[in-house]
């Protein structure tokens, strides 16, 4: 059993104040595998002091010592990754080749392009009119995350914030901190300056609300559910932060009948259950021309029925289990939901797969036949779950891919560039993916509408960190 019972604060490993804790689970096995401790509002006042501490001399840095320090970074991220992939397999179940290659390698990737992003970034600009704009560190900043995607989304907030000079506290989901703490150990042995980077674990409401409402911190940048990125802002408003959110979708993949259809249909389908369904940017509404609707069910059904399911903790392409007991539970009921609503189910449906009884294992499930208005089709699931639904013409595709409060992502299929680059342009999302092709690292991530404001990575990641200043050229 793991035990993990310290803070990591200005530059060392501390005893928390609070003196709450909480079970760590393996989703796979449904079993309790160590506790965190949840730390209070004094644990966050003693990690915002130490971040403002820092901030006075890291703000100072040059941007040479800085991309030193991103170096050294670099070499101990490498060093970890197959430990980082290990305990995100055990405590949120990505399947272990899966949690190597893609979810503890994101901390690598996204790194590597705040690197070159740094490198191009000018720290001074002359304008047009001849003032001089500088970019400086925002101070502060308040880093909260979620389970699902743990090590991309702490280094899409940790790597920008101590790129620019800028300092935090980082509160990462409760349900996954063994990553964090092994990214916290990561961060020491770089060799950051005590109080630049502080670890406090704990939950959203006693920590992360804290962090919110917390006069010394400069900006907040929250990623999750739109439910607490609501509350994050209301709590920031008194004290005037910057606050970024980066929040859920429920992203649109319209098919047209001149796509490649055996390419594109199996391949939306593995997007949509990639990670067990639960990613922000899942592509979870496929909209189907309906001159080709019949062979994209086939295509889509036979594609779900090969999709294998099975212990996270054996390599392979397999997805594992949903990560908790509560996202089970509601992965189920919306399930019953589209029963309810009277959609059609192709494939899947309720219950474990069978020989996966133990852990929260959800069968890779597709409803058809969905109408645009049933709820399976405007609220986010968060498990391997695609509903379909026909269209007729181009303009409706449009109108049904964008009316959703989201805005985080939306895919095309088709063939033809006129048609792709026509409705890329009136798709109200934050990024387009085109034929199965998404954007690189280094590219900004974020959404329209309610899935957030702000972007993250590279360049345009950078900028959430940044103050600007003016002041005109030297005269007497
Ligand atoms: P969540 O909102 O329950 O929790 C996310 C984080 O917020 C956790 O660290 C939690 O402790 C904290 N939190 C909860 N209440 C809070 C409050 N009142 N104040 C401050 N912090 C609070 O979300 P989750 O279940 O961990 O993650 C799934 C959600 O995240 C989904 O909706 C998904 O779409 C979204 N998400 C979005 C992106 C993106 O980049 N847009 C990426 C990954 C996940």
């Amino acid at each position: 059993m793991l035990t993990l019972n310290k803070f990591y604060i200005d530059g060392t490993w501390v005893e928390p104040m609070g003196t709450e804790s909480m079970p760590i689970m393996n989703p796979a096995t449904a079993s309790e595998i160590g506790t965190v401790a949840l730390g209070n509002t004094t644990d966050v006042d003693l990690a915002v002091a130490a971040a403002k501490r820092a901030f006075e001399s890291f703000s100072m840095t040059s941007r040479a010592e800085r991309l030193e320090l991103l170096e050294n970074l670099r070499n101990e991220t490498k060093a970890r990754l197959p430990d980082l992939a290990k305990a995100m397999t055990a405590e949120m179940g990505a399947p272990s080749t899966m949690s190597l290659e893609v979810q503890a390698y994101s901390g690598l990737g996204h790194l590597e392009d705040f690197i070159a992003a740094m490198r191009s970034l000018e720290d001074e600009e002359t304008l047009a009119n001849g003032d001089i704009i500088s970019r400086e560190p925002i101070g502060v900043c308040g880093l909260i995350t979620p389970w699902n995607w743990p090590i991309n989304q702490i280094a899409l907030k940790v790597v920008p914030a101590l790129a620019v000079g800028a300092t935090c506290v980082l509160k990462p989901s409760e349900h996954t901190p063994i990553s964090a703490q092994i990214y916290a150990e990561i961060v020491h042995a770089a060799g950051y300056p005590a109080g630049v980077f502080n670890l406090v674990q704990g939950d959203g409401a006693t920590v992360g609300a804290a962090m919110s409402r917390h006069p010394d911190i400069d900006m907040m940048s929250f990623t999750g559910s739109t439910r607490a990125g609501t509350l994050v802002s209301q709590d920031a408003a008194s004290t005037i932060k910057r606050v970024t959110l980066e929040l859920g979708g429920k992203s649109p993949n319209l098919v047209f009948a001149d796509a490649d259809l055996e390419r594109s249909v199996p391949s939306s389908v593995a997007n949509c259950f990639y990670n067990t369904g639960q990613s922000c940017n899942a592509p979870t509404r496929l909209l189907v021309e309906r001159s080709c609707y019949e062979d994209v069910l086939k295509l889509a059904k036979s594609a779900a029925e090969s999709q294998k399911v099975d212990d996270p903790s054996k390599p392979g392409d397999h997805i594992g289990p949903v990560f908790d007991e509560i996202q089970y539970n509601r992965v189920q009921a919306m399930i019953q939901t589209g029963l309810d609503e009277g959609a059609r189910l192709l494939v899947g449906g309720l219950g474990k797969p069978e020989g996966l009884e133990n852990g929260w294992f959800v069968k890779p499930t597709i409803f058809c036949d969905v109408d645009h208005d049933m709820r399976i089709s405007r609220e986010e699931i968060f498990g391997p779950v695609l509903v379909i639904t026909p269209f007729d013409t181009e303009e409706d595709a449009i109108r049904m891919a964008n009316d959703t409060d989201y805005g985080l992502a939306a895919y095309i299929q088709s063939r033809d560039e006129a048609r792709v680059a026509r409705v890329a342009r009136r798709l109200r999302s934050g990024t387009i993916q085109i034929n199965g092709r998404g954007p690189d690292y280094g590219s900004p991530f974020g959404g329209y509408k309610q899935s957030g404001n702000g972007r993250e990575g590279g360049t345009f990641g950078l900028e959430d960190y940044l103050e600007i200043k003016v002041r005109p050229p030297f005269t007497v």
